[in-house]
């Protein structure tokens, strides 16, 4: 029996950071693996963030701050998310976590009681079911599918709501199809959710300004739900600072507060030297994200060609954040040279990290046992080279 507890056994390992994992234990065996699994940029940190930070060292911020982080920061980011997205918050409605990781994981602890049903559209980011669980919630998904750019109706939406729904969870663009939902999509949705007052919403925003199709819109914008919206967003994937550990919410002032006492007996406050570089990268502007934008879009056009050159692969070209999710199911059931069959999404993973020495990710994590993702958050030159590895490996199969 084990010592742990039910929850513990319960809960998988992520498997972004899982495959991570994996691929950097073959690279220290002397592999040389490409890895396109973590969805994490290539590019370095703004140096006027890295500045901040240095002279944050040299200024002893080296103290506990408020739980919910630096009140400077705070109205930094409510100034954020009044510039950049139109949205009015006050800078107690903002509580910053170590990532946008923990920002989810405080909004769904602090908001469900065990059975109570979160709407989840698949493909969906990994965490998000996994948290869930933690929470003692239930999941209910709304499967989508690569014919209809995996979106969700508004019937769907309706259908899938019960008494028990307390929260609606998603991000756009979506992690890890790119869909990215426009305003008039939106609307439709809150028509919906106009319907059900009782209903949250988890409005994960940290891809925001990775959006080859237009600006980005929160649902947050539309005053008949923004009291039940809880905005996620963080500097991960906009300043390139994965390993910084900074995320907000923007929520009601009440749950604010309560994400505020979660924090006060998990972890206290995120870094302080992280903070004071929060505060530049929020004041600072986007022109260094604009420029990673641009290559993005050069590199998602590189991948899409390259990806339809491959045999039995369905491929989608994403609206937004930096991952392909091609169907990939046309090849289970197939063999390897070595002679085993590929069952699965998990399998044909481990094959392509093996055989073909790319680390990608299965969609089973997903939601969506059909296909694989790939993160083209790398080189153009490392991009070419991976692909016409998968290409090699998937020809093998037979
Ligand atoms: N949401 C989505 C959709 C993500 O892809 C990620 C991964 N970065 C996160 C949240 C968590 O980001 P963070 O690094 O801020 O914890
Ligand atoms: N969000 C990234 C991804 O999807 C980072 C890994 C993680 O936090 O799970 O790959």
């Amino acid at each position: 029996m084990s010592i742990l507890s039910n929850r513990i056994n319960n809960l998988s390992e992520s498997a972004t950071i899982k495959m991570a994992k994996l691929g950097r234990e073959l690279a220290a065996q002397g592999v040389d693996v490409i890895s396109l699994s973590l969805g994490e940029t290539d590019f370095y940190t703004p140096e006027f963030v890295k500045d901040a930070a240095k002279e944050a060292i040299d200024k002893n911020f080296s103290y506990y701050t408020p739980v919910a982080g630096y009140a400077d920061l705070r109205k930094a980011i409510a100034a954020k998310l009044k510039r950049e997205n139109n949205l009015d918050y006050t800078f107690d409605q903002i509580v910053v976590s170590t990532g946008a990781k923990q920002s989810l994981a405080n909004a769904l602890l602090c908001l469900l009681n065990p059975g109570d049903e979160v709407i989840i559209p698949t493909p969906y980011w990994v965490s998000y079911s996994e948290l869930v669980k933690l929470a003692e919630g239930t999941s209910v998904f709304i499967n989508t599918s690569i014919d209809t750019d995996f979106k969700i109706t508004p019937s769907e939406l309706e259908a899938a709501i019960t008494p028990q729904t307390k929260l609606f969870m998603f991000s756009s663009p979506n992690n890890p199809t790119g869909t990215v939902y426009t305003r008039e999509e939106l609307a439709a949705l809150v028509a919906v959710f106009e319907k059900h007052p009782n209903i949250y919403i988890v409005s994960d925003e940290i891809y925001e300004h990775i959006n080859f199709i237009g600006t980005h819109t929160s649902i947050a914008e539309f005053e008949s739900v923004k009291d039940r919206v809880i905005v996620i967003n963080g500097l991960s994937k906009a300043y390139a600072m994965t390993g910084w550990r900074l995320g907000f919410s923007a929520s009601s002032k009440e749950i604010a507060d309560a994400c505020d006492k979660l924090q006060s007996q998990v972890t206290s406050a995120t870094c302080s030297i992280t903070q004071r570089a929060g505060v530049a990268a929020y004041s600072g502007g986007l022109e260094t994200v604009q420029e990673m934008r641009k290559v993005f879009e050069k590199r998602r056009a590189l991948v899409y060609e390259l990806l339809s050159g491959i045999e039995g692969l369905k491929v989608n070209l994403p609206a937004g954040a930096f991952y392909f999710f091609p169907d990939v199911h046309s090849y289970f059931g197939k063999k390897t040279p070595s002679g085993e069959i590929i069952g699965n999404a998990d399998d044909l993973a481990l094959y392509l990290l093996h055989e073909g020495h790319v680390a990608v990710v299965a969609g089973s994590s997903f939601g969506d046992p059909k296909s694989i993702r790939i993160s083209y958050a790398t080189s153009e030159d490392k991009l070419r080279e991976a692909i016409t590895r998968l290409k090699k490996a998937f020809a093998a199969l037979s």
